[in-house]
């Protein structure tokens, strides 16, 4: 999204924003409800072990938490949802009476990001959940902007390199191999000489559209990481595993059919080099670097081709 969309958006639409309700007292939830349903999709939870259930089957824009609750505390609840990647960035506001310094330190502590406290005021609630929804929202949109490209509307080179250390970390902690795939469409410079840019780029979006198709797993993810290259992550997956993908993306894109009437194979085509984390760090070699010279074999076997 252009910068000139993201100022006029400062009146950010929050209508269809969810916020969960944590509380033991359905009569506090009650109140909540009462207060915010007219603006927002109120969700609502009784219990610590509830919570974490809607968190992952309906995921909240923010959570106003109870501290005191049975079994599992407010302050324990928010812990493990910071703990979580999938749960860790739902701003969470706690709801309590506070009678204690070291009460509302704890809260600061477990990662919340503000208080409300009880008995509610309609206004100071209102106003809080609307601040921490539109900081989140344009938190949101920022974090698109800086990690999304705006041509094909995939990962960008930054998203990449930003995930790659923490992607290394757990690889090599778990020893389950994270597989690399670098990819690159072939003779794709004669592409925009011949066809003109506006082409090119077409061509950029379905090349795109193909390799996010190739793609089965959830995890798996595809980033432009310059002009006419892109890189593919497989995480849980070994060489083997990564030259099926590899092979799948391959025929895929051939199977495009699109025309290239200067290129070897009279269509478009893309050469892919692999590498895993787990063999790059036993060589003591940049991943990326291994990828870009398998690229580089594959190109010299006469592109459409992988090299592992
Ligand atoms: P090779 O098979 O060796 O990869 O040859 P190539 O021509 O694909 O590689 P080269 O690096 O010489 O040229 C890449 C070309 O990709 C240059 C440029 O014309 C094109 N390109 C890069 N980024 C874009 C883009 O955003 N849009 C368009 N339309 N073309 C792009
Ligand atoms: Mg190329
Ligand atoms: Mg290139």
């Amino acid at each position: 999204m252009p910068l000139s969309r993201l100022t006029e958006q400062a009146d950010i639409d929050l209508r269809d924003s969810k916020v969960l309700v944590v509380d033991d007292k359905p009569i506090n939830i009650q109140t909540i409800y009462s207060i915010l349903s007219p603006d927002y999709i109120i969700l609502a939870a009784t219990s610590g072990e509830e919570a974490l259930q809607v968190c992952q089957d309906n995921k909240p824009d923010l959570i106003l938490l109870d501290v005191l609750m049975p079994n599992m505390s407010g302050l324990e609840l928010c812990k493990r949802l910071k703990e979580d990647e999938l749960t860790q960035s739902i701003p969470v506001i706690f709801v309590t009476f506070f009678n204690q310094q070291e009460e509302e330190d704890e809260c600061w502590r477990c990662g919340g990001i503000d208080f409300i406290t009880k008995p509610v005021r309609p206004m100071t609630l209102k106003n809080r959940v609307k601040f921490h929804l539109t900081l989140q929202k344009q938190k949101d949109m920022l974090q698109k902007l800086v990690f999304i490209d705006g041509l094909t509307g995939i990962y960008n080179r930054r998203y990449f390199d930003d995930h790659m250390d923490s992607l290394k970390s757990k690889t090599l902690r778990t020893n389950n191999d994270t597989a690399i795939l670098m990819i690159d469409i072939d003779e794709f410079k004669l592409y925009n000489d011949n066809y003109g840019h506006i082409k090119g780029d077409s061509a950029l979006k379905a090349v795109t559209a193909s390799l996010k198709k190739s793609l089965l797993r959830p995890s798996d993810y595809v980033c432009r990481y310059g002009g006419e290259e892109f890189i593919v992550v497989l995480p849980d997956t070994n060489l083997e595993g990564a030259k099926e993908v590899a092979e799948r993306i391959r025929t895929d894109v051939f199977q495009l059919k699109m025309d290239h009437e200067h290129a070897k194979h009279k269509c478009i085509t893309v050469s892919v080099g692999i590498a895993s984390i787990i063999n790059s760090h036993e060589k003591n070699v940049n991943p990326t670097e291994i990828a870009d010279n398998k690229l580089y074999e594959a190109k010299k076997l006469g592109r459409n081709c992988i090299a592992f």
